[in-house]
């Protein structure tokens, strides 16, 4: 059987197929829709042989809706023999809220489900229902699981999914942490664990997703304890354009003195903060050459966007009580060696002690089986980088998922 992996958003469609082969999934063919509804649409296919080797091919023309994009999907893997088997889609769903704590197969019951935490995830959630809408519609013959980016850590304890807030805000608005890029956080760790010749029961790690969003992960017996984001994936690390954390009082300062609508504020703090708004530009690549030539804007940037992470490594090494390995993860923490470096330097107190020899230059994807380990033979903590696979991840919760 195939497994089809779409991750909708509002003006793209990201997507994978993958083969459900006796040796485990294989990867068959990856794409992406894009410039969804706009003058210009583009949309892309790589097929990816038996033998590994890939083949691609393009077109560039509007793409009128999700509808567009879902059919030129499907008829690319029809036309390259890859749909004939076809048996899932498994859809990548932001915000489960306390709802779901597990895949879950879609019928009209669930879409409502998830409907009703569109309040909690208004710049998520409704995209990915349209992609679930679109799947169901054009292909009623398949089933359709939903993968929620919450679900990892709907173990969180009271402790760490509390805010200190009236109980009445949890019970009648869902104020609390839920935690994001759960499907990355569980992945990697338990590939980091399978790479130390340890099982998940036993390892305390600290997961770190450093991609243009961020968040960070305290696991525990291969269980989630505690995670940066909170009811929306803004709090918590500095990221791509999101501020992370700030004192809550910032909005109503801009509210009140700044004039600001509620709509504003959270526009600058989701698209203008974060490295863009510290530096204008949110590509680490780009911060990092103009800091190597001497940017200062640019290395203040680093500065808070290391300063944050370090902080949250503290604190998740106090929280987990002792600590087996960090694992970085995503596209700043997979390549930017320098960043590893930095985060990492000086951590004697947490056992962390990183080689230079292992970390330079490394990058987990060009690993035979994605996992590099960077740490000091002396090093008390293994300090891990794992190429996520978020896609491969909900393809196999999605088989979990309509086997049980
Ligand atoms: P992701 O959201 O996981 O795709 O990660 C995107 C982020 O990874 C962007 O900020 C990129 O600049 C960063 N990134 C990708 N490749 C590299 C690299 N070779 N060195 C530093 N940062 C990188």
């Amino acid at each position: 059987m195939q497994v089809l992996v779409l991750n909708s958003g509002s003006s793209s469609i990201k997507y994978r197929l993958f083969d459900d082969h006796a040796n485990g999934l294989l990867l068959r063919a990856r794409g992406l829709v894009e410039r969804i509804g706009e003058s210009t649409g583009r949309a892309e296919q790589v097929v990816v042989a038996q033998d590994g080797t890939t083949s691609k091919e393009a077109d560039d023309a509007p793409i009128t809706d999700h509808a567009a994009g879902f059919r030129w999907i499907v008829s690319r893997l029809e036309s390259a023999g890859l749909a004939d088997d076809l048996g899932a889609i498994g859809h990548r769903v932001v915000h489960g809220g306390s709802e779901f704590t597990a895949p879950t197969v879609i019928d009209e019951a669930v879409i409502a489900r998830i409907e009703a935490q569109v309040p909690l995830a208004p710049l998520h959630n409704p995209a990915n229902l349209t992609g679930i809408e679109v799947a169901r519609q054009l292909r009623p013959d398949l089933t359709n699981v939903a993968v929620f980016d919450t679900a990892f850590h709907a173990t969180l304890p009271p402790a760490a999914y509390r805010y200190a807030v009236p109980e009445r805000l949890l019970t009648e608005q869902g104020v609390r942490r839920y935690g994001f890029h759960g499907t990355s956080h569980a992945y990697v760790a338990r590939r980091a664990t399978a790479a130390l010749g340890r099982s998940e029961e036993e390892c305390k790690l600290v997961t770190l997703h450093l991609g243009n969003g961020a968040s960070a992960a305290a696991v525990d017996g291969g269980r989630s304890v505690e995670t940066s984001m909170g009811l929306s994936p803004l709090e918590g690390l500095v990221m791509g354009t999101r501020s992370g954390d700030l004192d809550p009082a910032v909005i109503f300062h801009l509210i009140r003195e700044a004039g600001m609508s509620p709509e504003e504020v959270e526009r600058v703090l989701n698209r203008e903060s974060g490295l863009l708004g510290l530096c204008g530009d949110n590509d680490l690549r780009t911060i990092e050459d103009r800091a190597a030539e001497g940017d200062e804007t640019a290395q203040l940037a680093l500065d808070v966007y290391v300063h944050r992470i370090r902080k949250y490594l503290g604190a998740y090494a106090a929280v987990l009580g002792r600590l087996d390995a960090v694992v970085f993860t995503a596209g700043v923490g997979e390549n930017s060696d320098t960043l590893r470096a930095a985060i990492c330097a000086d951590l004697d107190v947490l056992g962390i002690r990183v080689a230079a020899e292992r970390n330079d230059g490394q990058r987990a994807a060009k690993a035979p089986d994605g996992v590099v380990a960077i740490h000091a033979e002396d090093s008390e903590v293994a300090v891990l980088v794992v190429a996520t696979d978020e896609e491969r991840e909900i393809a196999e919760q999605t088989l979990l998922a309509i086997r049980t």
